[in-house]
């Protein structure tokens, strides 16, 4: 009995929180069904009392069907009963891959029809049938098939400009998310049986699926070949390959941080590296001085282009390689995570405008180079030209000039930016701004009527502004160009698989300025560790952001040269300015991300302000 009613619990908040119940009904038909013979359910109770409508609850529980678990459902509306669910989740616990669907089906709890019949006409979700559906060939064009496989999912058609997906397990957070890297919010959730799915998809990536190589893992290629290939596999940016008195240990970068991969014998240090070394042209004979490469490699049909660098150390050279275009770098402008009312701002006041400089700024690895990409294909358009002058091209967009950058052939930043604007060009992507020339060339270019994107290595974006002044550009240019600066971090998520509740210390609170009363009727999570999260309590990352729009007071605090404090100060008050640090905690308040992230990651600029007020400057979340 206690058990059902936490399970259930989750369901009838909803109802709750969504205003088809009330606290008093809900209490009632508890009392109701605990009279009642033991296989009735609450929603069945429920609906006996006609204190919900079918419908109506179908349509809540597909508007926020993520935040519901599949087992609750079938066990609410009587598909399997509470103790085949128990013996379900017991096997998955066993079976660390497999999903509570696969797991239900396998043992014959339940038919696959009847598992998805209970999903697609109960719950609403619109049945694919892949048997006779033809896939659109257009809603495929630059879909990876191993994305879609790994995600368990197969785009369909276009209808109304949405992409049905017909997905084998809806409720996975991870599948629709992945899905929603491809599509945005611009799909519509289907479901199909996972071995229709899975055919599908076989077909669809024809012969390069199937020639996944075997891996040998006692020659250099093959080692190289695995060592790269899980790397893509397990969403790396990085490999890192280093030499150590005995062993070679290799690790990658995943969602920035660094994660153990293998341990090799150091006596394939010299084989890896020359393996490597024929794959990125580098000089094999050289091994005393850094060298650097580029070099494509094939995973499953998919092209990736990696940058690699040698540096040699006392035990050797420490290779690390640098995945280019992955998959999910480029991520649409609404998904990227600004808040409603500031990215609504942005695209009018900024993205909007005709012309102007428009900088996004963070440290290494803060996701500025996605957001600048997610920028330029928000405003790309057969109407306009847009040309890049970048170092190195990071990721190849559709029907836009790139120009990668190479100084060992005397194609060099200053080169390419005086041709850059007698390319007739609208956009002028210049990768970074590291230099006066640079600066200078963005502020002329942005002077004579053209529009400016570039990113910039500073703190948050007053010292954006604050580093143009030291660069010698005059004020009176950076106020009149300049209209907007962007300053990012990434943070990581929170594992949604082993994600609980908790109080943050008194200490962090004091740390940030708030009386423990101000936090007390926010929700705080954090991960546990799980495999699912390598035990980190992390997965996947999300971006914070401080959106300074300038403004004619901003502007003029400019022309007096205002000190960053000042500058700071009058942002915050005329701008509706939210900050980093203010960015952040709104997104610990959603359960999104942890305080140790912010305190890891954000600069303490400036006391932030109530909860409630960030939530009204960012129009909620
Ligand atoms: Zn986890």
């Amino acid at each position: 009995m206690k058990q059902d009613q936490t399970n259930t619990s989750e369901i009838i908040s909803l109802l709750i929180k969504e205003g088809l119940l009330t606290e008093e009904k809900a209490a009632y038909a508890m009392r109701v069904k605990s009279k009642l013979a033991a296989d009735r359910t609450m929603i069945d109770t429920l609906l006996d009392l006609k204190y919900i409508d079918g419908n109506q609850v179908k349509n809540i529980l597909r508007a926020n069907h993520l935040s519901l678990r599949i087992g609750d459902l079938l066990t609410e509306f009587g598909y399997l009963s509470r103790e085949k669910l128990e013996t379900a989740l017991n096997i998955q616990k066993t079976q660390k891959k497999k999903r509570l669907g696969q797991v239900i089906i396998e043992n014959q709890f339940m038919t696959e029809e009847a598992f998805i019949d209970a999903l697609s006409i109960q719950l609403g979700f619109l049945f694919v049938d892949l048997s006779t559906e033809d896939i659109a060939e257009s809603v495929l064009e630059n879909i990876p098939v191993k994305w879609c496989m790994s995600h368990n999912f197969v785009p369909v058609k276009k209808t109304d400009g949405k992409v049905l997906v017909a997905f084998a397990d809806p409720f996975s957070k991870d599948d629709i998310s992945g899905a929603e890297k491809l599509f945005g919010q611009n799909f519509i959730i289907g479901i199909a049986p996972q071995n229709m799915i899975e055919k599908r998809l076989e077909k669809l990536g024809s012969g390069s699926l199937k020639s996944k190589a075997v891996v040998d893992e006692n020659t250099a290629i093959g080692i190289v070949d695995s060592i790269i290939a899980n790397a893509i596999e397990q969403g790396a940016s990085d490999i890192h390959i280093e030499p150590f008195e005995t062993r070679l240990q290799v690790r990658y970068r995943i969602d920035g941080i660094l994660v153990p991969y293998k341990i090799f014998s150091i006596d394939a240090a010299t084989m890896v590296s020359a393996r490597i070394k024929v794959l990125c042209k580098a000089n094999i004979a050289e091994k005393r001085r850094h060298q650097g490469g580029r070099m494509s490699f094939d995973h499953l049909g998919n092209q990736f282009d990696l940058r690699i660098s040698f540096f040699v150390t006392v035990f050797g050279e420490k290779i690390v390689l640098r995945i280019l275009n992955r998959i999910d770098q480029i991520i649409k402008l609404d998904n990227i995570g600004m808040a409603p009312k500031i990215l609504e701002k942005f695209k009018r006041d900024a993205l909007g405008a005709p012309s102007g400089v428009m900088i996004i700024t963070g440290p290494t690895g803060s996701g500025k180079t996605t957001t600048l990409y997610s920028c330029v294909s928000a405003i790309s358009s057969p109407q306009i030209s847009i040309v890049t002058a970048e170092d190195p091209v990071e990721y190849v967009l559709q029907e836009i000039s790139q120009c990668s950058i190479d100084e060992a052939i005397n194609r060099t930043f200053e080169e390419t930016l005086r041709h850059i604007v007698r390319q007739d060009p609208d956009v002028i992507v210049i990768g970074e701004i590291r230099d006066n020339y640079s600066a200078n060339v963005a502020v002329h270019a942005a002077l004579t009527g053209h529009k400016v994107i570039t990113s910039f290595h500073t703190e948050d974006s007053i010292s954006g502004l604050i580093r143009l002044m030291n660069m010698d550009i005059e004020p009176f240019l950076i106020s009149s160009t300049v209209v907007c600066v962007i300053a990012q971090r990434l943070l990581r998520r929170i594992c949604s698989h082993c994600e609980t509740t908790f109080k943050p210390t008194a200490a962090d609170v004091k740390f940030l300025g708030y009386d423990p009363e101000d936090l007390e009727k926010y929700t705080f999570k954090k991960g546990t560790g799980c495999p699912a999260c390598n035990h980190t309590g992390y997965r996947g990352r999300v971006g914070v952001f401080e959106t300074l729009i300038l403004n004619e007071l901003v502007k003029e605090a400019i022309l007096q040269r205002k000190t960053s404090y000042e500058l700071r100060r009058i942002a915050i008050e005329s701008t509706g300015l939210v900050t980093l640090m203010e960015d952040g905690l709104a997104k610990v308040t959603m359960g999104v991300t942890t305080l140790e992230e912010i305190f890891r990651c954000i600069p303490r600029l400036l006391q932030p302000r109530p909860i409630h007020e960030i939530i009204r400057l960012s129009g909620g979340y």
